[in-house]
């Protein structure tokens, strides 16, 4: 039988404060550039629909000067593979683990 291996992302809620540093010094981008990712993809599909690209989370990349290649790598290995999975599959986690404030 095979092992279900969890992405990383499900494991964010449960980690301890060694682990999250680790888990940010792995990260292709910082906390703030990621959390403005989401919030760009977010809004831009209340626009739109997904069409399930990631041509949202890339405009948003390539306008920040964002290094494209190893997020988007990022978002695919952690189940984003176009914008509206991003957000629910990353975004989702993300919150969990890192509420938005009030
Ligand atoms: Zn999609």
């Amino acid at each position: 039988m095979a092992i279900l291996r969890k992405r990383q992302i499900e494991m964010l809620a449960q980690m301890n404060g060694e682990e999250l540093e680790k888990f940010f010094a792995s990260l292709p981008a910082t906390k703030e550039q990621l959390e403005s990712l989401f919030e760009f993809v977010e809004d831009e599909l209340y626009e739109e629909e997904c069409d399930h690209t990631s041509r949202f989370a890339m405009q948003f990349l390539m306008k920040n000067n964002l290094p494209f290649p190893k997020i988007i790598a990022w978002l695919n290995a952690n189940g984003g593979y176009c914008d509206c999975k991003i957000m629910e599959n990353i975004e989702k986690e993300w919150r969990k683990a890192f509420p938005e404030p009030e």
